[in-house]
């Protein structure tokens, strides 16, 4: 892996952390692009602890892997 990849990895680690961290957040959306082949596999919905590692390992994007994670917050009404 190159020391580029490692860092992203680190990135995206932190950022599923404090996504999962946060009590608003109520499920991680992964995002992906159309030409993120894998990441199109994995895009979806998923439930705190539950998310993928990204960037995911096999992407065939030619810039690397941009596939994020969304925060989908809970609705507030007061
Ligand atoms: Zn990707």
């Amino acid at each position: 892996m190159s020391p580029d990849a490692d860092y992203k990895t680190q990135q995206q680690a932190e950022t599923l952390k404090k996504l999962e961290a946060n009590p608003r957040v109520t499920v991680i959306r992964v995002a992906a692009p159309q030409n993120c082949t894998v990441g199109q596999m994995i895009q979806g919905v998923y439930a705190k602890g539950e998310a993928p590692t990204l960037p995911v390992e096999g992407c065939s994007r030619a810039n690397g892997c941009i596939c994020t994670y969304e925060p989908i917050l809970e609705e507030i009404y007061p």
